[in-house]
Order: structure tokens, then sequence, then C-alpha cells
């Protein structure tokens, strides 16, 4: 037979303490009322009417008052709420101070509430904001954190049209540049390429690109080797007192950086540049054009 375990839902409950009868009535409105009848013969002892599903039951001073999760009422005896439930979020209870506490009685069986994700059951632990790292964790989309109604997908935190209206603000602001058919130059935010016109022509024939305004040119930069600092880089294998390596070593520091300048650059990188159009159509660079019989 296989066991089954029971899954800790929450409930919200009130002590009846004989005395803050507001406190009950604000929490459980016409679902409660007060033994009127009992209260008569000892005014310090009125149980408390619990109207629920099942009809009537009295609470006693002591006894909890619980609300579940579908809003409906009951009470539950002192003991028993005693040994079942355990305040969210409140330490485990801990042994008195003084008390002794021999290996028998040093643990308890201790439910943990928390949020776990439903396709990779990652768990994570009750704490501010537990339920949103748990639904961000393996969610396919979910709502633009612009609040602009749309979805954004999984690890964006904002929608593609929101991205789109943010990357035309820094397209807008970029400084503009001619192209002189030479430097190398690549599509914005895209791993594309051109080294000469020509890299650039065969584009735009390929890709069919009829306005040259759709091509985000950026001009590249080149990215150069920093210089050899062969004493940083050995740093903390140096023997105490060494202040200077040895000449041997400061030869292959000069031939290293030698090689490096003469066959700069490494490689280029997109600038924050973008190339003007009219560039583009100075240097005879034309927009693709469906031809006639196609
Ligand atoms: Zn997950
Ligand atoms: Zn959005």
């Amino acid at each position: 037979m296989k066991k089954y375990l029971r899954i800790p839902a929450p409930i919200e409950a009130i002590q009846w303490d004989g005395i803050h009868w507001d406190e009950v009535c604000e929490f459980a409105g016409s679902k409660v009322t007060g033994d009127v009848e009992t209260c008569k013969l000892d005014p310090k002892r009125m149980p408390v009417i619990v109207h629920t599903q099942h009809g009537d039951v009295r609470a006693e001073i002591g006894d909890w008052i619980a609300k579940d999760a579908v809003g409906e009422f009951y009470p539950i005896a002192k003991d028993v709420f005693e040994k079942t439930y355990r305040e969210v979020d409140a330490p485990i209870r801990g042994a008195k101070k003084g008390e002794s506490l021999p290996y028998e009685q040093a643990a308890e069986q201790a439910a943990v509430m928390g949020w776990a994700c439903r396709r990779c059951g990652r768990f994570y632990a009750n704490f501010d904001g537990a339920e949103h790292l748990a639904r961000m964790c393996c969610s396919d989309d979910h709502p633009c954190e612009r609040k602009c109604g749309n979805r954004a997908p999984q690890r964006y935190t904002i929608c593609p049209s929101c991205r789109n209206v943010d990357q035309a603000k820094v397209w807008d602001k970029m400084e503009a540049v001619d192209w002189d058919g030479k430097a190398p130059i690549a599509v914005w935010q895209d791993d594309t390429y051109f080294f000469s016109i020509d890299d650039l022509n065969e584009y735009i024939e390929e890709h069919e690109i009829s306005n040259l305004d759709e091509l985000s040119l950026v001009l590249c930069r080149p990215n150069r080797l920093p210089k050899l600092d062969l004493f940083e880089y050995l740093g903390g294998l140096l023997p105490e007192g060494v202040e200077r390596l040895p000449d041997g070593y400061l030869e292959v520091e000069k031939a290293f950086d030698e090689y490096v300048k003469a066959h700069q650059p490494w490689c280029w990188v997109p600038d924050n540049k973008k190339i003007k159009i009219e560039s583009l159509k100075a240097l005879g660079i034309e927009p693709y054009v469906r031809k006639q019989d196609e």
C-alpha cells in the first residue's frame, strides 16, 4: 500500500480568550455569535457559537476559531490546535533555557512552507519574494515588468515591444558617423560583420534589404590586447623580495609586445557609433530591388 502525506494548508485562526470579542467579530463576522444564555450564568465564561458548514459548534474559552482556504469557519479545541498547528514563519519550538535535552527529545518533525517550481521542483522556502522566484524559475513567460499588459519571454524582464521602444531610444541618441568603406562595420546587436563594400552588398542582396534604413549598422573599433606585464602576471608566485624579473623574462615580454603590435588589431568590436545612410549611398551602396521577372 502506498503512503500519503497531507499537504500542509495554511489556515487563519484567532484564539477566543473570553475578552477580545470585538476581534473575534471582526475576524468571523456573522459566522459567530456569543452564547448569551450560558453567559447569564457566568459572565466571564461566554462560549462562542460558530456557525459552521455542518451546523453550530461551541468554542469554549481557550479554543481557536479557524478560517480555511475556502473561507469556512470552524472551532478547534485548544489542545488539538496546539498539537497540530504552528504559526507560519514561527521559529521551530525551542527548548526552554535550562531544560535538559536528551537525544530522544532533541528534534521534532517540521513541515516547511514555501514555493516550489512546478517544472524543475526547485524549492524556495518562505521569504519575501519566494513566490515570485518560484514562478519565474521555469515559466515560459510572465507579465512584462513595465506593466504594459504584454508578456515577456523567459529570461527577459520586459516584453519585446517595450524592448523595441528602449532600443529605438538608444539608437536615436547614438553618434552618427560616415563610413569610409574600409573600416569594419557590424549590424547593431548582432554578430554580423562587414569588412568591405562587397561584403555589405552581398548581405543586402541575400537578405533583400529594400530600405537601407533597416540596416542598423555601427562602426567597429579595434580591440587591442593590453601590454604584457609578466611581473604582474606572476605576482603571487614570485619569491619574496624579488622586485624585477630576470632579463630573460623581460626579453620575452618585449618580444610578445612587439609581435602583438605588428599583428594589430587583435579583433574588432562594435562601437556605439551608427553609420550615416548618406555615407553608404555616397559609396554607391544601393538597396535591394526585386527583379521584374520574379
Ligand atoms: Zn524550475
Ligand atoms: Zn512591456
